[in-house]
């Protein structure tokens, strides 16, 4: 994780070995079977995977979210980290492969991960309220010394590179992500206890579990929630995920975006009430 914070650092800092790039920025890169280092970058690489990475390949694979938690990834732990993150595993032989690379490549190509896509390019995102030269999201390329797809003759734009590999799929459900993990609530210094941390493991990666969470507690007895929306919730992981967003900044963040049912809240009031009569 060290590794990881000290190439972040140096991303934002040393805008030599990182120029910053906008949806117009041209770079020569191309990736394709006959490049001589095909299939080299899927093996002993990190990583980092979104809810919505999640949601694609657990079912592209058809599997459920624990299973897939359980054969495809790793939860570092770093009681530094503001919430949970996970990682591809990768497999446990010589080369440390991608358990998804095949001969001809990604055997997941059309649910990939967000980061597989991106490949060369980062993205930088600033946090909520930040000023100065960060406050603007922006791109960067990674040249992985391995990588001969720069040798390559075809030039794109950054927004031609992001269109073909389909990142806008991925946009609108990284935004809801963003929103959790930069939320101001980490900046004034706030950290989740481990009820909450559990509570964001389950609504960002295992969506499965938290379908259960829903339906089968008292949770839509304690909360007021459109009839037509838990039709969908039951059995649309992209909708439960956006829910469990709204749900997260609720539970975690303190904010009013749940509606709690009349009944529960006046049974609340009147406990409290009560209690008061009683002191
Ligand atoms: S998911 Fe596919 S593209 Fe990404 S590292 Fe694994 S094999 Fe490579
Ligand atoms: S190392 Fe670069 S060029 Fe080679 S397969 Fe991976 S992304 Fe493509």
């Amino acid at each position: 994780m060290k590794e990881i914070e000290n190439l972040k650092e140096a991303i934002l800092k040393d805008e030599k070995e990182y120029p910053r790039m906008d949806l117009d920025t041209k770079f020569k890169f191309r990736c394709h079977p006959g490049v001589p280092c095909f299939n080299e970058c899927c093996a002993d690489v990190n990583i980092f995977l979104t809810p919505y990475d999640v949601i694609r390949l657990k079912n592209a694979l058809g599997i459920s979210s624990q299973e897939f938690l359980s054969k495809y990834t790793l939860a570092p732990f770093d009681k530094n980290l503001n919430y949970p993150v996970i990682l591809l595993a990768m497999q446990e032989n010589e080369s440390k492969s991608c358990h998804f690379v095949g001969d001809s490549g990604c055997t997941v190509y059309a649910d990939r991960p967000w980061a597989c896509r991106m490949y060369p390019l980062g993205l930088a995102s600033p946090r909520d309220g930040i000023t100065g030269p960060l406050q603007k999201e922006f791109y960067f390329l990674l040249q992985e010394p391995v990588c001969k797809g720069f040798s390559e003759d075809k030039e794109q734009t950054v927004a031609q590179w992001l269109d073909n590999e389909g990142i806008d799929d991925y946009s609108e459900m990284g935004e809801l992500f963003k929103n959790l993990t930069l939320h101001s609530f980490f900046d004034k210094g706030g950290k989740l206890d481990p009820g909450r941390m559990e509570m964001f493991f389950t609504v960002c990666y295992n969506i499965d579990k938290f379908r259960e969470f829903v339906f089968e507690s008292t949770f839509l007895q304690k909360f007021d929630v459109d009839d037509a929306l838990i039709e969908k919730i039951k059995t649309d992981d992209v909708e439960l995920f956006k829910f469990g967003c709204q749900w997260l900044r609720f539970a975690a963040f303190g904010e009013d975006t749940m509606k709690v049912d009349s009944t529960v809240a006046n049974t609340k009031l009147a406990e409290l009430k009560a209690k008061q009569k009683l002191k």
